[in-house]
């Protein structure tokens, strides 16, 4: 099957949870077919799109993996094709001027309103054969009788009474062509096959069918996506604490979780949850789509977050962590230190920041003390047991995991301490506080001389 798809945003905002599950979508279909993908940008609405939006757009896309086949292609610069094409519709008399002010467009529909009837252009211009003039507006000869089919591949047929249409605008007054009419144009000039998007559209779909119809090209397949709604079954928002495709990587997701996350908000293979993104190319057909709202989960793309952040590898996560390492402000290490810091950490962390701030006694000078812990722990009665400890790191050449272990045990004996009030101590005396990574994992990764100035920073704090 030939399948061209493609990625349309609006450069009003930035790349949302639903934008990149679209984007996600259309791109999984396209390389499970062997097709193409192809990205544009609708920025027909000057005032409201942004450079800095496009930017933004394309690095989520890049850093979700999201390779275009053909793009960006930008409306704003293929206005002489929209040209062309309301020209062969004026000169096929299927569109026509219209000199309707918008104060009188606002009286009918005011009266429209009243009389509890929806708002439409009432056809005052549609035969009058009016010539180009400034400030006038062109409509699009609907189709008014009989009925428009919607054939979409996730609803099946959707059937409109075009009596519910009417001429619509396809260029503004001020010569601009509309988002219906450059989006039919685009999608039939790029050879698109398959149009997937939000079911917020579908409501322009018997209009962008018609108008295919009058140009004279094939309409693609539709498929309209369940939206996604929050927990609380309304629709997604900020409220949610759904951010931005690059908020997400800035709080520390991995790209592999959250397209995974995506991929399973509407879209399902059994009640498999874990998916590569080849299994997803293999697996994903608009088929296996939902028709009901997909809800978003924040906890579970942790879940998926933690799971990716174990299988990968020490040193890739390194390479990802250094950033948030250093926006912490903490004193550079070497990558191999911060790879056995991360050996300790990834079966512990949900997100790349969360271990970034658990790893901070391992790259601090001093640890941070929680002082309600130093109050419990470390008390004069602690105190020959930690000296007893240093005295035997001191003895060691390094640090051994095995043999920290025994002097640890022996100690403990000696004392008749409970092994969990040593063990406490030693970990706040390391860490600063009372939860951590193994105590022996984490004395060989910070080696003697950094758990030797602990041990005895300490000391001299605690009287006897
Ligand atoms: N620019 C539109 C949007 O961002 C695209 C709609 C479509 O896919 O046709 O909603």
């Amino acid at each position: 099957m030939k399948v061209i798809t493609r990625f349309p945003p609006s450069p009003t905002g930035h790349l949302h949870v639903g934008g990149a599950r679209t984007a996600l979508f259309n791109w999984l279909f396209a390389r499970h077919y062997h097709g193409k993908f192809i990205l544009r940008i609708e920025d027909t609405d000057r005032l409201r799109s942004k450079q800095e939006y496009v930017e933004g757009i394309i690095e989520g896309l890049k850093w979700l993996g999201l390779h275009w086949d053909e793009g960006p292609y930008y409306q704003s610069q293929r206005m002489e094709i929209y040209k062309r094409h309301i020209e062969r519709l004026l000169a096929e008399g299927k569109a026509y001027y219209c000199y309707c002010t918008p104060e009188e467009l606002e009286k009918k529909r005011k009266e429209a309103m009243a009389k509890g009837q929806k708002p439409r252009y009432d056809g005052t211009c549609r035969n009058r054969n009016l010539p180009p003039k400034p400030g006038a507006v062109i409509r699009f000869k609907s189709n008014l009788v009989g009925e428009t089919a919607v054939n979409d591949l996730i609803h099946g047929p959707i059937i409109f009474n075009n009596s519910e249409l009417d001429d619509w605008i396809i260029q503004r007054s001020d010569g601009t062509p509309t988002y219906n009419f450059v989006v039919v144009v685009d999608d039939a000039t790029m050879g698109i096959t398959h149009v997937i998007r939000g079911d917020d559209h579908i409501n322009n779909t018997p209009k962008q069918i018609q108008l295919y119809e009058a140009l004279g090209y094939a309409p693609p397949a539709f498929a309209h996506v369940p939206m996604i709604l929050g927990p609380d079954k309304t629709k997604l928002s900020k409220r949610h604490g759904a951010a931005s495709v690059l908020e997400y990587r800035e709080m520390g997701f991995l790209p592999e979780a959250l397209i995974n996350f995506l991929a399973r908000l509407g879209w399902s293979y059994g009640d498999q949850e874990i998916f590569s993104l080849q299994e997803l190319i293999e697996k994903f057909d608009i088929s296996r789509i939902g028709k009901s709202a997909a809800v978003f989960n924040q906890e579970k793309l942790l879940w998926l977050n933690a799971h990716y952040i174990k299988q990968t590898p020490n040193e890739k996560l390194a390479e990802l962590l250094k950033p948030f390492l250093e926006r912490k402000g903490y004193p550079s290490t070497s990558t191999d230190y911060i790879i056995k810091v991360i050996q300790t950490l990834k079966t512990r962390a949900k997100t790349l920041l969360e271990m970034a701030e658990m790893a901070d006694f391992y790259f601090l000078e001093e640890p941070i003390y929680d002082s309600k812990a130093v109050q419990k722990f470390l008390v004069p009665q602690i105190k020959p047991a930690l000296k007893e400890m240093l005295h035997t790191i001191k003895g060691m050449s390094a640090l051994d995991e095995a043999q920290l272990e025994q002097a640890f045990k022996r100690i403990v004996e000696k004392y008749a301490l409970k092994p969990r009030n040593f063990a406490q101590a030693i970990r706040v005396t390391l860490t600063g506080r009372t939860v951590s990574p193994g105590l022996f994992e984490v004395m060989t990764v910070l080696g003697k001389e950094k758990v030797t100035k602990r041990f005895e920073r300490i000391l001299e704090k605690i009287k006897e």
